[in-house]
């Protein structure tokens, strides 16, 4: 039976960050990584962003856990036994820890009424499918109007496909962005040749053969060759639940990423962590919170006490639309709209309980670090006293 001194279950972005946290302290001590992923970690924005504009297929694959830990892929780990310190996978096979990750991240959520076939994008084995059926087909349907449903769709579009793109709400990421920006953003689609099809569910799906005849709760019906859809995702806590570790929105971690076993650590998208600037548990689906969390879990689990104080950013492209953000952008608070060039370059700031939650720093570089900064500061703050916070 093999035994780690370190063992990860999930081999995604936080894993390898963590592989790297802990060979920053201890050279030595065996690592083992239980994945379900057919590859071994890679990073996955490229995949509806880069990759299809041009930048090699090599450029996503990490590197810290293909030198320094053994990589089950293609492996689930369906038992925790916290008592004796033992994971068992999916063949019955048994790992022993020391100390133990859990970097489960999520899962993609799926249509209510399931079609086979429909790409659920998330993995390198989608994209891979995805990019073989662009090499071929010209129609497809993209379900879902918030990051993953309007990158992939940017992407095809891109690549010259015909893209209707249907989705609940009013705009594109509107549950993130101010209504006047969502509005810019899907007129932008438009003019780059999506088809928006906005307030609209989807009604059914049929598949015959290889083709698909969606009906969106408009009334249209749309023939397609492929269905895509990015719908949100489902952190991965039942493991961690059924061994009767403590979650919420995700798996909770106190601030030295330990969960309510203070052998067992978790981060990245599966983890609820306390922030301290922004005074509340958060639980974060992105790629800077994969990597600094990944790495500092990993150091914390080699012998060190830090706690994690870091606020993550994230960050888009849209066509050649692009932004950094920090903090919470959700389109309830009030958003307060500073733009050097509307819709172009601009700082906006999201107010909430007086004081500023989250920036969006749209097309405005090198500020992150003084939005984190404004985020810290108790307020009050008003749509008055918030403007020129930072050079728009
Ligand atoms: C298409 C796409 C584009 C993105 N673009 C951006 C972007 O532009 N900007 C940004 O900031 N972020 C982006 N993100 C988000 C970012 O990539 C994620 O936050 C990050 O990859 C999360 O890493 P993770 O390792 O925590 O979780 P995951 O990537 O979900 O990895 C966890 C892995 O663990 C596996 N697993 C779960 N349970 C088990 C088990 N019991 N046994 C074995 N394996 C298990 C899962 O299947 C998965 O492979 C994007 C994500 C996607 C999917």
């Amino acid at each position: 039976m093999p035994a780690y001194d370190y063992l990860i279950i999930g081999g995604g972005m936080t894993a390898d960050y963590a592989v790297q946290g802990i060979r920053s302290l201890d050279l030595a001590g065996s690592i083992g990584i239980i994945s379900n992923d057919t590859q071994p970690p890679y990073k996955r924005p490229p995949l509806s962003k880069a990759l299809w504009k041009g930048e090699p297929v090599d450029s996503i694959w990490l590197h810290a856990a293909k030198d320094h830990a053994e990589i089950h892929t293609t492996t689930t780990a369906k038992h925790l036994d916290r008592q004796k310190k033992l994971v068992t996978d999916e063949h019955g096979r048994q790992y022993r820890y020391r100390k133990l990750l859990l970097a489960t991240g999520g899962r993609v959520r799926t249509l209510p009424d399931d079609v086979q076939g429909i790409i659920y994008f998330r993995t390198y084995d989608d994209y891979e499918r995805l990019h073989r059926l662009s090499r071929t087909k010209n129609r497809f349907v993209v379900i879902g109007g918030g990051f993953t449903g309007s990158e992939v769709a940017a992407a095809l579009a891109m690549n010259n496909k015909e893209v209707p793109m249907v989705f609940p709400d009013e705009g594109i990421g509107a549950r993130v962005y101010p209504q006047r920006l969502s509005r810019y953003i899907t007129e932008y689609f438009l003019t780059k040749g999506v088809h928006v099809l906005s307030n609209r569910g989807v009604g059914s799906i049929i598949r015959t053969g290889d083709t698909y005849r969606v009906r969106t709760t408009g009334g249209e019906e749309i023939v397609a060759d492929a269905i895509v859809a990015g719908i949100g995702m489902l952190p991965n806590v039942e493991l961690a639940q059924v061994a009767g570790i403590t979650t919420g929105n995700g798996i909770l971690v106190n601030q030295q990423l330990q969960t309510s076993d203070p052998d067992i650590y978790a981060a990245g998208d599966v983890a609820e962590f306390p922030n301290p600037a922004l005074m509340q548990n958060i639980r974060m689906e992105h790629e800077d919170n994969a990597k600094v969390m990944g790495e500092h879990a990993g150091r914390n689990m080699a012998g060190s006490t830090a706690p994690y104080i870091h606020l993550p950013f994230f960050y888009s492209d849209l066509f050649d639309l692009g932004y950094e953000a920090v903090g919470l952008l959700n389109s309830t608070f009030q958003v307060v709209e500073e733009w050097k060039e509307e819709f172009r370059e601009g700082v906006l700031y999201y107010l909430h309980e007086e004081r500023v939650a989250g920036v969006l720093l749209w097309n405005t570089w090198g500020q992150l670090d003084p939005a984190r900064r404004l985020i810290a500061e108790s307020g009050p703050y008003t749509s008055g006293t918030v403007i020129g916070r930072l050079p728009a």
